[in-house]
């Protein structure tokens, strides 16, 4: 174990990691973990003083509601009011995993781990550390992902670290994360199941169990503050962003090449530095030293595994423009492109 800035940064050859991080959250401490998605800054959901740390070391806004992690069916019992048919088969069929249920909750969820809202989103990730440490606390833990408000999600320790060192009492370093973008968001209090957030569990797959879903309009693009939009609140915040200003380019993958070369040649002139973020398929348009590669068009998985460290990777690099080419909407390309599109501020050039 290694302390940074009084942050405890505990490795999984430290026999005592989960042990001694249950112990600080039964405590009314802060933890960040890994889990299947990003990595989550955790706090016992029940204790609203130990909510409100989560809150301030993020600088998160109070009105943006976190997630609660369960370890089993039996503890979603003691936070929702009803189990129904529809919760049964979604969590038969995606738990552990990365889906998030948004349900009616009961008094015992503080207000100020939902935001004020009588709904609590709640989810069973599907990561041995995170599992491990929700056994052995036998507590829900409200954890968000663990940045500071407004950055990418962390996808390695090392950038909690960057983050959070100093403001939080333990991290556990369980390696880079698989998915790489946050859970899938539904309400199941409409009459409609809704999408709020894309993420790890795709829309196509929600409608093989789901007769219908309907897609929060905050999904795919910007939404006024005054609009519905605050159904899923977190969705309005400024979000995944780098230091360096980002501009989508969507449409078909050539012309977004040639689009983001014409970009590219108007920001050296104008004396900026670039960079960009291109698809393989694509890589050959560009000068090597400008562009990070996201992973192949036909793989998504392995672009939404690489996209928020290679968002960070470029605070490093200090360009003062970040050109990102658009993958397709389809499967995780919604959970990638509503990200990019955040991140991006919703500054997108369309080819
Ligand atoms: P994060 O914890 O940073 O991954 O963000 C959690 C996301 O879940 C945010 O977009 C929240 O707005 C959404 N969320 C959490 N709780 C609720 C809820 N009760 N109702 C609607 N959306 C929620
Ligand atoms: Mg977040």
């Amino acid at each position: 174990m290694k302390v940074i800035n009084g942050t405890k940064l505990f490795s999984l050859d430290d026999k005592n990691a989960i042990l001694e991080c249950s112990n600080i959250l039964a405590k009314g401490g802060l933890v960040a973990f890994p889990t299947e998605t990003v990595y989550g800054l955790g706090a016992n959901a029940l204790d609203a003083e130990a909510v409100n740390k989560i809150f301030t070391a993020k600088g998160r806004p109070a009105d943006n509601p976190l997630i609660v992690h369960i370890a089993s069916l039996s503890q979603l019992n003691e936070l929702v009011l009803e189990v129904s048919n529809q919760v049964k088969l979604l969590s038969d069929r995606f738990w552990p995993g990365p889906l998030t249920l948004v349900l009616e909750k009961k008094d015992i969820v503080p207000d100020i781990t939902t935001g004020g809202l009588n709904t609590v989103a709640v989810r069973l990730p599907d990561h041995k550390v995170a599992l491990d440490l929700l056994n052995e606390c036998q507590l829900p833990i409200a954890a968000p992902s663990a940045n500071l408000s407004g950055r990418p999600s962390p996808t390695m320790a090392q950038h909690v670290t960057i983050d959070l060192a100093g403001r939080i009492e333990a991290i556990i370093d369980g390696g880079q994360t698989g998915i790489g973008v946050e859970s899938t968001v539904v309400s199941l209090v409409e009459d409609t199941p809704t999408l709020l957030r894309p993420g790890g569990i795709t829309y196509e797959e929600l409608t093989e169990v789901l007769d219908e879903v309907e897609i929060d309009p905050t999904v795919k693009a910007k939404v006024g503050s005054e609009d519905k939009a605050a159904l899923a609140p977190g969705m309005k915040y400024k979000h995944y962003s780098p230091e360096a200003e980002v501009i989508l380019v969507e449409g078909e993958a050539e012309k977004i090449a040639h689009k983001i070369t014409e970009l590219t040649d108007d920001y050296l002139a104008q004396g900026h530095k670039v960079g960009i973020m291109a698809t393989e398929e694509n890589s050959n348009f560009y000068e090597e030293g400008q562009i990070q590669i996201m992973g192949s068009r036909n793989r998504l998985s392995a672009i939404s595994a690489n996209l928020f460290r290679l968002l960070r990777s470029f605070d490093e690099s200090e360009v003062d423009i970040i050109l990102i080419e658009g993958v397709s909407d389809q499967g995780l390309g919604l959970a990638i492109m509503n990200r990019l599109r955040k991140a991006a501020g919703y500054q997108v050039v369309k080819v």
